[in-house]
């Protein structure tokens, strides 16, 4: 490895930024050597705050149903070939039940942009998960609502909040979302729910049609500029009922250099090794892990939707029992030396 791109990496260790033209020099320049190095770096960080903890999430992917249209996801509007579901209250506290037993203390609300679930409805389903579980935490991954819609969730108990803002490049937001979204909107929304007070996460999908290193860059620095608590990443997978169809992947590789780079940015920040790497490779969310990340997201979705919830071709796990998906991800931390932790893995703040 060139020094120059050593010594990039330890200015991003040190002082948590890099310029623009420094990022792009980084990204254009990747190779194995740096990937290792970058990975060693994260890793040591990553120990020095969050030791060999793994924090879980249990994933309730509530509905498929989605007002929206995006051209790479599966449960989009136009796609007739979802077979569409929603969980009721009880189903969901259902899964919340199960999830307890097993150790989980997060429980993350994920689902399309569903206007069947009224604002009152989201409410009440959050208070009374407080109410039964008072010493587990509410994530919602709901989309873009109102502001009031957020602090009304917010003042429900909902303690975190996750929307990926997908690119901050308009040009390629606008290639992958039709008109009537917009990246200002996402924005907005972002910056709303992290001054309401909920842990934000941002994110994006690494390898996504037409994405390119500046506009990867583009999202760090806007990463720079928001600081979330969290951020999600994963690569691409086409989806064979969208107009990205026949689109490439996004790569194993680029995606763990990016997991680095976003532990070496924020140090504190919670990230997961998502099911989209863990479907790329079979050890994808290991590699996650050993890279920065420090979250992994079980499914505790009935087995009966699971597969109906496809936002990408391949989708793993979507045979497994909530308990085997618990199990299996135990065992495949306990591989690399690390653990599950059972408590509501919340943000560390150090500073
Ligand atoms: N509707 C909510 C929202 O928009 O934030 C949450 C659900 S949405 C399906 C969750 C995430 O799935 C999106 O933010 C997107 O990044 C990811 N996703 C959708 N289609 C994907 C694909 N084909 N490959 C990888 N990730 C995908």
């Amino acid at each position: 490895m060139k020094n120059k791109l050593a010594r990039l990496i330890d200015k991003l260790e040190i002082n948590r930024s890099l310029s623009k033209a420094e990022l792009l020099e980084l990204l254009s320049n990747r190779n194995d050597d740096v990937l290792a190095y970058l990975q060693e770096r994260a890793e040591k960080v990553r120990q020095s705050i969050y030791g060999t903890d793994v924090y879980t999430r249990g994933l309730i992917e509530f509905t498929n149903h989605c007002k929206n249209d995006c051209f790479y996801c599966g449960i989009r509007r136009s796609n007739k070939n979802a077979e569409r579901y929603r969980l009721s209250k009880e189903h969901i506290l259902d899964c919340c039940k199960t999830g307890y037993g097993l150790g989980f203390r997060t429980f993350v609300l994920q689902g399309g942009e569903d206007p069947y679930y009224t604002d009152e409805l989201i409410c009440d389903i959050i208070k009374t998960i407080k109410t039964v579980y008072p010493d587990c935490a509410v994530t919602l991954s709901i989309g873009e609502k109102s502001r009031e819609s957020y602090q009304a969730f917010y003042d429900a108990g909902a303690d975190r909040y996750l929307l990926r803002h997908e690119t901050a490049s308009d040009e390629h937001y606008n290639k992958l979302h039709p008109s009537n979204m917009s990246l200002q909107t996402r924005k907005q929304c972002l910056f709303a729910l992290k001054e309401i007070g909920y842990q934000v996460g941002c994110g994006f999908m690494v390898g996504s049609p037409y994405q390119t290193d500046e506009s990867i860059v583009a999202d760090l620095l806007f990463i720079q500029e928001l600081n979330p608590h969290m951020v999600g990443i994963g690569p691409f997978i086409p989806h064979k009922d969208t107009p990205f169809a026949h689109e490439r992947a996004g790569s194993l590789e680029l995606t763990l250099y990016l997991l680095s780079i976003i532990r070496l940015m924020l140090p504190e920040v919670l990230l997961p090794s998502t099911t989209a790497l863990g479907t790329i490779s079979p050890k994808g969310r290991e590699r996650g892990i050993l890279a920065g990340a420090n979250v992994v997201m079980p499914n505790l979705s009935p087995i009966n939707v699971r597969e109906k919830y496809t936002l990408y071709d391949n989708k793993i796990c979507t045979g497994d029992e909530a308990a085997e998906c618990r199990m299996c991800m135990q065992n495949r931390m306990e591989g690399i030396g690390y653990s599950l932790t059972v408590s509501r893995g919340d943000y560390k703040n150090i500073n």
